[in-house]
């Protein structure tokens, strides 16, 4: 490793703070720390690449921010407290300024969450960020994906679609993602791509009421599969239910914002199913986190993700 690689180092490490249970931090060949008594690790990893995972000329704060926000919304569907992680970066020059800009975002989310940065590695390469997020749940209370049951309410937090519809906008000419702000409703859209919301604070009150859990990275269809698949059970979506932003209907229309919330990528958004008799239980939680949670559907006996409504031709549609 050159010297210009460890001034880098330096300046991470200069942005990372301590806690209690860290015995050791960043600088030795490993990190020591102190898991709590009674808990599991949850443990996850994801890697965002430029031009695959983000547009290459994305602005290095907001970088930094959705590397870790990715790995905290896996965290936060495992119905996890965030506590620590290693950051493994690739970049192609030694650029202080860049690195500074990235730490801007990264740490101001770590810091929210009080999920601290306790080693990594640097290296040089194509532009490449890879975060392995440790979180904490007491024994028997994670939320997983294979724990739904025939009859359960599917519901959503927030809005779904607000990112991809920002993506489509972007890969049109239509959106500058190199830029502080843009005017109106895209700025929005925008926001929900760059700056996602990962929904620890719901992860950690739905463990006492979603029998499964899943983060909505790849399109609502996709992930609640995850569920389905993993629980042996099928799943009816109402496309009429599905929770869209006034911006997101404003400037798509109902049917294109629907596709959308279906199919669209990176909302980090929760997908969870829970008994239907703990509907005033959980809208008493939106309630007091201030998110919307919304009942989208219902467990049912079989296989697949149906949707049902107007969401495309004949107004009912199967997924395999
Ligand atoms: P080693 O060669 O023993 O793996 P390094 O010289 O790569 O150690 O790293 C020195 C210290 O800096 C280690 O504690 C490592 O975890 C930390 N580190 C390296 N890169 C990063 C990074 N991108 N973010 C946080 N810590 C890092
Ligand atoms: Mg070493």
């Amino acid at each position: 490793m050159s010297f210009a690689e460890f001034a880098l180092i330096d300046r991470i490490r200069a942005r990372s703070k301590g806690r209690d249970d860290i015995v050791l931090g960043i600088g030795d060949d490993a990190a020591l720390l102190q898991p709590l008594a009674g808990h599991w690790l949850a443990v996850t990893a994801d890697t965002l690449n430029s031009g695959v995972h983000f547009p290459p000329e994305t602005m290095p704060a907001d970088i930094g921010w959705k590397t870790l926000a990715v790995n905290l919304s896996d965290l936060a569907a495992m119905g996890a407290t965030p506590a620590w992680g290693t950051l493994a970066l690739s970049l192609p020059e030694a650029s202080e300024e860049w690195i500074d800009a990235f730490a801007d975002g990264f740490f101001a989310l770590a810091d929210a969450h009080e999920w601290r940065l306790i080693g990594g590695d640097t290296t040089r390469g194509a532009l490449s960020l890879s975060v392995t997020a440790f979180g904490q749940v007491p024994h028997g209370q994670a939320l997983r994906r294979d724990g739904a049951q025939v009859g359960d309410d599917i519901w959503v937090s927030g809005t779904l679609g607000d990112a991809a519809a920002a993506l489509h906008l972007w890969q049109r000419g239509a959106l500058n993602i190199a830029t502080a702000a843009v005017p109106g409703d895209d700025e929005m859209l925008r926001q929900r791509l760059l700056r996602p919301t990962p929904r620890v604070a719901l992860g950690l009150r739905l463990r006492a009421f979603a029998h499964a859990a899943v983060d909505i990275s790849d399109g609502l269809l996709a992930d609640l599969g995850h569920i389905t698949t993993r629980s042996g059970v099928g799943a009816v979506v109402d496309a009429d239910a599905l929770p869209l932003s006034p911006g997101l209907r404003a400037r798509f229309g109902r049917d294109a914002a629907r596709a959308c919330a279906l199919r669209g990528g990176d909302d980090y958004e929760l997908c969870f199913t829970a008994a239907a008799n703990q509907r005033d239980a959980l809208h008493a939680v939106a309630a007091s986190l201030r998110l919307p949670l919304t009942r989208i559907g219902r467990i049912v006996q079989g296989h697949a993700v149906q949707c049902e409504g107007e969401a495309g031709p004949g107004g009912y549609q199967h997924f395999a």
